[in-house]
């Protein structure tokens, strides 16, 4: 990937139109430059679905998190809002772009209980060493996305380095100030550690500790499609905390549970625990998600990863 002098970092909030916090905090930085602490790098601002956030709904046509996969942006004859967004974002923003970014960081919310995180898709050298260098600052957990066939085409894919910041609990379509500070928060130390990667004077932890995803599972589902079961109290807000197959997961409309091991989709077995996230977040209703699952690992920093980042910072 060729490295642009004078490219810039691109931060995208309202990815998703039903979560604000980001989006309020945009209107903060852009109408008062004080309002962010920038390290001196150059940003660029984007609102990622103007629409959908005046509707306050995820997406108008589609969800635009899952609209930059290559076969989708070169098809003409696909002219969905989101698609056509992604295109532009791309054409403003994007490695080739007018304005280009080297670097993005997508700005999310959700109504899971996961605290701030962050998402990464993949393995690329020079996520994993921004990931590390926040992990290291603030100590956030680390959700690895890679390898769903069911899930793909996301914003952050298209450039040569980001990542997303995810904070909750918070509902759709609310302002938390509590949210708007941890965004914020993971966002400074972001530029943090590549001002430092731009100076050449970034150290990385010796170990990154990562929530590899595994895959999802669903409730049970009536032949209308509607949940056959609740997922259980006892993971309600429990996002991180390790799961065995005995642990009950689902309760039945009759008070009784469901273990973790009766509803495990086969291709996830083989782990004696798993870590579950995004436990009933609102907007995967629809994907047929009611947690993911993960697995914990511990992960040595390679000294390739700090290198691969110092390239896109210097070319800041
Ligand atoms: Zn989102």
């Amino acid at each position: 990937m060729g490295v642009t002098t004078g490219g810039s970092i691109l931060v995208v909030a309202g990815t998703h139109g039903n979560e604000r916090n980001a989006a309020w905090l945009l209107e903060q930085w852009q109408g008062d430059a004080a309002t962010l602490n920038t390290q001196g790098l150059p940003l660029v601002f984007e609102r990622g679905n103007p629409a959908a956030l005046q509707a306050c709904r995820r997406y108008i046509d589609r969800d635009l998190n899952r609209s930059f996969a290559p076969e989708l942006l070169s098809d003409p004859a696909q002219q969905d809002l989101e698609v056509c967004r992604a295109r532009e974002l791309l054409a403003r923003h994007g490695p080739q772009g007018a304005v280009p970014a080297q670097v993005v960081f997508d700005l999310h919310s959700t109504t899971a209980a996961m605290g701030n995180s962050l998402v990464v898709y993949g393995r690329r050298a020079a996520d994993l060493a921004l990931a590390a260098g926040m992990q290291q600052r603030l100590g956030l957990p680390i959700y690895l996305h890679e390898a769903d066939g069911a899930q793909t085409g996301f914003l952050v894919e298209r450039w040569p380095c980001g990542l997303v910041v995810e904070v909750g609990p918070v509902p759709q379509g609310v302002i938390q100030a509590t949210i708007c500070r941890q965004t914020q928060l993971a966002l400074e130390a972001g530029l943090e550690v590549l001002a430092q990667a731009r100076a050449g004077a970034l150290t990385l932890p010796r170990q990154l500790a990562v929530h590899r995803h595994l895959g999802s599972v669903d409730l049970p589902r009536s032949q209308g499609g509607s949940p056959a079961a609740l997922l259980h109290p006892a993971l309600q807000g429990a996002d991180w905390r390790p799961l065995g197959l005995h642990d009950a997961v689902m309760l039945k409309a009759s008070g009784g549970p469901i273990c973790l091991g009766e509803v495990l989709p086969p291709a996830l077995a083989g782990q004696a625990r798993y870590w579950p996230v995004f436990v009933n977040e609102a907007a995967y209703d629809e994907k047929g998600i009611a947690f993911a699952l993960t697995r914990r690992e511990e992960w040595s920093v390679h000294h390739g990863w700090c290198e691969a980042l110092q390239v896109q910072a210097q070319g800041l």
